[in-house]
């Protein structure tokens, strides 16, 4: 039998603030902007807002917390988490750190419109962290003012509960909320700004300690600090490693290798662009985070990105995605050596991880071609000639890989037209040459007479890669379809989409709609298939 579940109200949670019970914080505890010395953290408190109106809430990351469904829909709970009022318990407080931005160090930056609330432990004995984003401003604002409009929020509340739902490791988001408060925002920074709703996401994670949280302490020379938050993320997040020691440091680091590589791994697989991969965005756990400018693949372009900002150097495209991973990784050993004191490690870490991603890239390539092994000898070809040819005409890069599991070898193929089966994948069917089709049949041939070498049946195969190739993902225009609903007050798409991507990989026959290639009216609209870093 099942233990039975008892839940919690929102004055009953149980809080451990254990990052500010453990590491030193700043003692000045005035809200101005400063450059913070000597701490991990400073207190602060969010800024009361005129209303707080809930938007939505994921029932998955509130049964994280022990709260039932009803609980969310008080006003109180809209209060609590667009931050106006703190529970017993919580201590709220922003995080120091700093980061490279677009390869360039940038010195002090931290929590500049996030907050962290407490840390809960949870009836399975789990440790949340609570943090609001947009809540107004902290010491580490510098500029900018602290708040998050809806566009952005709505962005990264769907697409944080997406990730979890696609088996991706992620931090989670529990609530949506408007402030009833108008915030300026230049989208495009052309000279336009506009008011725009503001908005509040309640982010949980296990921890948000990011590369960032140790860079800063080393660029400082604050050497005795960095050791301690080492050692404090090891005992909390990395408990299995045992007592730090330099053993420990070491596989630390290269445990954090492994997890970056495993996020950014799955990042291929389901065509997903975070856009801002600056080291202050990438979690010490390997979770993905800060949801900005991402975007989703739609036609298969290696190059593209979704950020605005990045369109340029594109350094941050969708095939980059490993290479960034891997030099971030490389300014988190150079921060950790003053504790590690050992070079060859840190470098042997960091060669393994570029080894890992490569030999992992080919093992999920098969997996989503539905093979049971990458067969070097065959499957590296096979690979890249499917690259090659996924780039020939527009081709959706979700709906090709779904429609190709639907071959039942041996098919008979046309030199005129693209197989049925992949129709829906190409996004000007018509347009397709005669050359074009041969080429693509040549691949299709080639595949027919790989997969004709596994043992199971065109089902098992079928089933295998509808496993790891998802139907539903959070096409760019879909959430943009929600934002401009809720911009007028209808949040029901909002709720809809949440909904449909719980079961990505499954087929939803009354939800095909979810599922189609990203419209032409989306193709050049800004949010859509544009972003920028404003939010
Ligand atoms: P990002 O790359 O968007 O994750 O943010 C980079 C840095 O800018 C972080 O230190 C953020 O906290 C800070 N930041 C971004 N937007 C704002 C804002 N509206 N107000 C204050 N700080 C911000
Ligand atoms: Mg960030």
């Amino acid at each position: 039998m099942t233990p039975k579940r008892t839940y919690h109200t929102l004055e009953t949670l149980t809080f451990d603030n254990r990052f500010v019970r453990e590491l030193p914080g700043d003692p000045d505890m005035a809200n101005t902007r400063r450059q913070v010395t000597g701490a991990c953290y400073s207190r602060v408190t969010p800024t009361p807002t005129a209303d707080s109106r809930l938007v939505a809430f994921s029932p998955a990351a509130a049964r994280l917390m022990d709260l039932k469904d009803e609980t969310c829909q008080s006003d109180f709970f809209a209060r609590v988490f667009t931050g106006n009022y703190l529970l017993p318990g919580m201590d709220p407080f922003a995080m120091c750190y700093g980061g490279h931005q677009f390869g360039n160090w940038a010195g002090q930056l931290g929590d500049g419109r996030a907050i962290n609330l407490g840390e809960i432990i949870n009836q399975r004995d789990e440790r949340w962290m609570l943090q609001l984003k947009g809540a107004g401003p902290t010491p580490y604002s510098r500029t900018a003012d602290g708040l998050a409009v809806l566009r952005s929020s709505i962005r990264e509340f769907l697409c944080s509960e997406a990730m979890f739902y696609l088996g991706i490791p992620t931090t989670r988001a529990l609530s949506l909320t408007l402030t009833g408060e108008a915030v300026e925002r230049d989208m495009f920074y052309d000279g336009h700004p506009k008011l725009e709703p503001g908005a509040v996401v309640c982010r949980l994670s296990p921890s948000f300690t990011r590369f960032g949280n140790f860079q800063i302490l080393a660029a400082r020379g604050e050497n005795s600090l960095l050791q301690r938050l080492m050692d404090y993320t090891i005992t909390t997040d990395f408990p299995h490693l045992g007592t730090p020691s330099q053993e420990v440091y070491e596989a630390w680091f290269r445990e954090v290798c492994k997890r970056t590589m495993d996020m950014i791994l799955h990042w291929m697989r389901v065509g997903f662009v975070h856009g801002v991969m600056n080291t202050d965005n990438m979690s010490i756990m390997g979770l993905t985070i800060d949801y900005g400018p991402y975007g989703w693949l739609e036609d298969y372009t290696p190059g593209w990105t979704p950020n605005t900002t990045d369109a340029a150097g594109r350094r941050y495209c969708f095939k980059n995605q490993p290479q960034i991973a891997l030099w971030n990784l490389g300014q988190l050993g150079n921060a950790i050596f003053p504790v590690v004191k050992h070079l060859e490690p840190i470098q042997a870490a960091v060669d393994d991880a570029l080894a890992y991603v490569q030999q992992g890239q080919n093992a999920m390539m098969a997996q989503k071609l539905g093979f049971q092994h990458f067969e070097p000898a065959s499957d590296a070809a096979i690979i890249a000639d499917l690259l090659e040819v996924l780039q020939q005409v527009e081709t959706d890069y979700t709906l090709f890989f779904r429609g190709l599991s639907l071959l039942t070898a041996p098919e008979e193929l046309s030199e005129n037209k693209v197989p049925s089966f992949l129709e829906t994948a190409f996004y000007a069917p018509d347009r397709i040459t005669r050359a074009q089709v041969m080429r693509l049949n040549a691949w299709l041939a080639l595949y027919q007479k790989r997969i004709a070498q596994d043992k199971g049946s065109p089902g098992d195969r079928r089933q295998r890669m509808n496993r790891v190739n998802p139907k539903y993902v959070l096409r760019n225009y879909l959430a943009q379809t929600a934002i401009d609903r809720a911009e007028k007050n209808d949040f029901s798409r909002v709720w809809e989409l949440l909904d449909v991507m719980r079961k990505p990989y499954d087929e939803q026959p009354d939800r095909e709609e979810f599922a189609e290639k990203r419209p032409e009216w989306a193709r050049h609209r800004p949010g859509c298939s544009m972003l920028s870093c404003s939010s």
